[in-house]
């Protein structure tokens, strides 16, 4: 025993004393105290004077020095919130809540109030926000309603280094809006000291340097490359929980939600297998999708006698700050998107981080004091395999919704459009000729009326067509139905392993009578519905209320879009699923696919092998179908179908008769496609 463990009793009762006196600094002066602390406050008021003296400023920072929480609040102090809303935005959804919340606790008011957050289908602020935070995806929104944000007085683009495609547009917009609004201050804001081009693009504006605080990060390799980087990760956390001080919490990348169950799965397994010879590993998830009382977690300190893991997407990269890191692992992997224009197919994909990226989250490990990381990759394959910067996502994606939001705005020039970077031609005439075919665009590249009611859902261009297709084929409640449980954005069906047979069941249980995952989606959905939106029903049919509670909001918020561009809601034909997937091939005949003599799937248009994804309830049919619409393709192993459902290729000429000709699908035609047997 060591002479802690022999307090006096005069120890004691003076160790209570300083808990009182600690109790009197309130939990809110605390942190007031702690905004006082961060590096950008001794800049507080050099920058508010900047503010003053230009309309324009990049503002650069290390990652944890304050901007997000502490710039729009400066703002706030100094009087702006008086003359209109001080606005921030984020590239992703997690962080807009995150910081929400904690700005809202560091002003001691409740979020939504003074301080709120708005993300697509969720819009917790109120009259009385004067910081709002949001997704950039919303404020580009917001141009739809309010062209000049008039009701802003100082807009922060956060985060700008991440290059998101929102952002990027964002900055062409914002750029102009500085020109004839003279009383709007504009905070271009990022972690990265590239900030020239920044500077540059927005007519050489002044930029604010906030010198960060860093420790030395030493960086270890592996000698060999991993094959498996998720148990590698695993493997490598315990390690330095059991060799390293405990005074030291982990952090971990991996790619997205599956990743981060199935390493804290593992890791909970293993660490309960050494029970008690190890201290306490507090196990945290964090992805995009995680419910926003399980964020809260991760900032929670850590106990003396644990140590916290936090598993993480490249959300920790630098959009969340997480005290107390001192060791990193880095995969080395992110989940990117990537078009191929030519052929107009997206996936998202496990790709490689770029030396940027994986420098960046390298530093995360020593933000407080010097820290370790570990690279589950080679140092060969570091200097010779990684790109130096990750390629803005303006190159690599599909454009079609931010064309269609463009030409509502009545930006009809897209080739003169002031973009930072400029997409790859292909891309954007790709995107015209899409949308040309969806009906939103005609022949001169005017929006149509049927284009500005599609640009009023928040959705992809291809489901707001869906929507609005409903009404001719009279199921709008059924598609809106499919639509809301399609733009969840993460699992429906709880399928937990010791009981994957029982939830499997369940699942087969929705697909029975056909129609794929589409119908298989509505049957769950409606279902739901007809149980007055019980909680017991999820619990009897594995299916995860929080998902269908999402899917019910974004359902209600669909629901009024239709009631402003006219679409009766109360058309339906619930015996008729062909109706409903009518609708859906009317906004997604770009992907369909048929099924070839080997049993693969080729997509229709460019003849690409393409796999139904193994969680797809067509994955388990004896027979499957001939033709399909899928509603994403994913690349992880194989190039797989999210979200499949049969189709008649007949409809294709029904429906998109510009698009396909007799002979795209004249052999389905002339003989009964061979069911073939699964393999
Ligand atoms: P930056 O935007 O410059 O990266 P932030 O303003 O996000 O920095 O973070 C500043 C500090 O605020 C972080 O070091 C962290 O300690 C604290 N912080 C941010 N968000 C939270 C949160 N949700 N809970 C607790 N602390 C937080
Ligand atoms: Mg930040």
């Amino acid at each position: 025993r060591d002479e802690d463990s022999f307090k006096s009793d005069a120890s004691i009762a003076s160790e209570e004393k300083k808990v009182v006196t600690e109790k009197t600094l309130t939990k809110h002066e605390k942190i007031l105290e702690g905004r006082k602390k961060l590096p950008v406050y001794p800049y507080r008021d050099e920058f508010l004077a900047a503010v003053k003296d230009h309309q324009v400023l990049i503002l650069v920072g290390e990652t944890g020095s304050g901007k997000t929480t502490q710039i729009p609040q400066y703002l706030h102090e100094i009087g702006y919130s008086e003359l209109g809303k001080i606005g921030c935005t984020q590239p992703r959804r997690v962080a807009a809540m995150s910081v929400a919340a904690r700005v809202a606790e560091e002003m001691n008011v409740k979020v939504g109030h003074e301080v709120g957050y708005s993300i697509r289908f969720e819009n917790c602020t109120s009259r009385k926000t004067i910081i709002q935070y949001m997704t950039d995806g919303m404020l580009l929104r917001e141009f739809l309603t309010e062209p000049d944000l008039a009701s802003y007085s100082c807009l922060v683009i956060d985060e700008a280094h991440e290059r998101t495609l929102h952002t990027d547009i964002l900055f062409g917009l914002v750029k102009d809006i500085v020109r004839f609004r003279n009383d709007l201050k504009l905070i271009i804001s990022s972690a990265t000291l590239d900030a020239e081009k920044f500077s540059k693009y927005f007519d050489d504006a002044s930029i604010f340097l906030v010198p960060g605080r860093m420790f030395p990060v030493d960086i270890y390799y592996t000698k060999n490359p991993e094959a498996d980087y998720v148990d590698a990760s695993v493997v490598t956390v315990l390690q330095i929980h059991i060799s390293q001080p405990l005074d030291g919490d982990v952090l971990v990348f991996l790619t997205g939600q599956e990743e981060i169950e199935t390493a804290a799965e593992i890791l909970t397994k293993r660490t309960q297998a050494l029970g008690s010879r190890i201290p306490e590993l507090i196990i945290c998830p964090i992805y995009a999708n995680l419910p926003s009382e399980q964020q809260a977690k991760i900032f929670q300190k850590t106990p003396k006698q644990a140590r916290k893991v936090v598993l993480a997407t490249n959300i920790a990269e630098t959009s969340l700050t997480i005290d107390g890191i001192c060791y990193v692992i880095d995969t080395g992997f992110n989940k990117q998107n990537s078009y191929d224009a030519r052929s107009g197919m997206e996936s998202l994909m496990v790709t490689p981080v770029s030396q940027a990226a994986a420098n960046q989250r390298a530093g995360r490990a020593g933000r407080t004091q010097p820290g370790k990381c570990f690279r589950l990759f080679t140092s060969y394959s570091f200097h010779h395999e990684l790109d130096p910067n990750t390629t803005p996502e303006i190159m690599r994606t599909n454009m079609c919704n931010v064309v269609l939001m463009l030409k509502s705005l009545g930006i009809n020039d897209l080739l003169h459009f002031d973009f930072m970077d400029r997409p790859p031609a292909d891309t954007l005439i790709r995107a015209l000729e899409q949308l040309y075919a969806l009906g939103a665009l005609n022949d001169r590249g005017e929006l149509t009326k049927l284009g500005r009611r599609m640009a009023e859902f928040p959705l992809d261009p291809m489901l707001s067509k869906s929507v609005i297709a409903s009404e001719k084929y009279k199921c709008v409640k059924e598609v809106l139905s499919t639509v809301s449980m399609l733009s969840i954005g993460s699992s429906v069906f709880y399928r937990p392993k010791e009981k994957a047979v029982h939830a499997d069941t369940a699942k087969m249980n929705f697909a029975r009578g056909g129609g794929g995952d589409h119908i298989t989606l509505l049957r769950c959905y409606t279902e739901w519905a007809d149980s007055d939106y019980s909680t017991q029903w999820c619990f009897e049919n594995f299916v995860q209320v929080r998902s269908m509670r999402k899917a019910r909001d974004i359902r209600e918020q669909l629901e009024g879009l239709c009631e402003r561009v006219e679409i009766d809601q109360n058309l339906s034909s619930p015996e008729d699923i062909d109706t409903t997937l009518k609708a859906i091939t009317a906004g997604f005949f770009y992907n369909t696919a048929k099924l070839g003599k080997s049993g693969d799937y080729q997509t229709v248009k460019q003849r690409r092998t393409v796999h139904i994804h193994p969680s797809s309830v067509l994955s388990k049919e004896e027979e499957l179908p001939g033709w399909l619409t899928y509603f994403e393709l994913a690349f992880t192993t194989k190039e797989f179908m999210r979200q499949v459902a049969p189709i008649k290729p007949s409809w294709l000429l029904e429906i998109a008769p510009h698009f396909y000709q007799e002979n795209d699908v004249q052999d389905a035609l002339k003989k009964k496609m061979p069911k073939a047997r699964k393999r």
